[in-house]
């Protein structure tokens, strides 16, 4: 069934959330991409840069909880993200784009450096190697992103692709 397939490719996706492979999504984990985030590309936290992006991470945790943690324990169980997040997530992808906006703003100013909203296809590569996307993935994801191959990516183009991912079934 074409159902249980996409809940199979959400279940991988969990393990890209659960960044610490404790077996549970919690705040940790979005904090714990944030501090990875700003090591890799030697941004302090105390910066405007660092602090906006520890907000996105709290921001994109809220919005994942308040959609998928269904007791209210503060921990996204597998059962709780694939059950939670599968339905609502297709349902209403724009709602996704929207809790995961700041957090993705914020990494491309930490990653872009130079403010105009676009990043590098390297520096995309090195963002999703720090959040635990495999090396040939990653490679091949932010080379696909990059269609017109001017060797930057938008904001938008990464935000679609972000969506995508998590959305819907490739
Ligand atoms: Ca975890
Ligand atoms: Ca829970």
């Amino acid at each position: 069934m074409v159902t249980s397939e996409y809940e199979h490719r959400i279940a991988a996706r969990f393990a890209t959330f659960d960044q610490d492979g404790n077996g549970y999504i919690d705040r940790e984990d979005f904090s714990g991409a944030a501090k990875a985030l700003l090591a890799e590309f030697d941004t302090r936290a105390r910066s405007d840069k660092g602090q906006a992006l520890y907000g996105g991470a709290e921001a994109f945790w809220q919005g994942m909880a308040g959609i998928a943690d269904r007791d209210g324990d503060q921990r996204i169980t597998r059962g709780e993200f694939v059950n939670g997040a599968v339905k609502r997530l297709r349902d209403n992808p724009d709602r996704f784009a929207e809790i995961a906006r700041p957090f993705l703003h914020a990494v491309l100013a930490v990653a872009g450096g130079d403010g105009d909203g676009a990043v590098g296809v390297e520096e995309t590569v090195r963002v999703l190697r720090v959040l635990g996307v495999p090396e040939e993935q990653a490679g091949s994801a932010a080379a696909a992103l990059d269609a017109d191959g001017d060797g930057r990516i938008g904001e938008e183009e990464v935000m679609g692709a972000f969506a995508r991912y998590f959305t819907v079934p490739e």
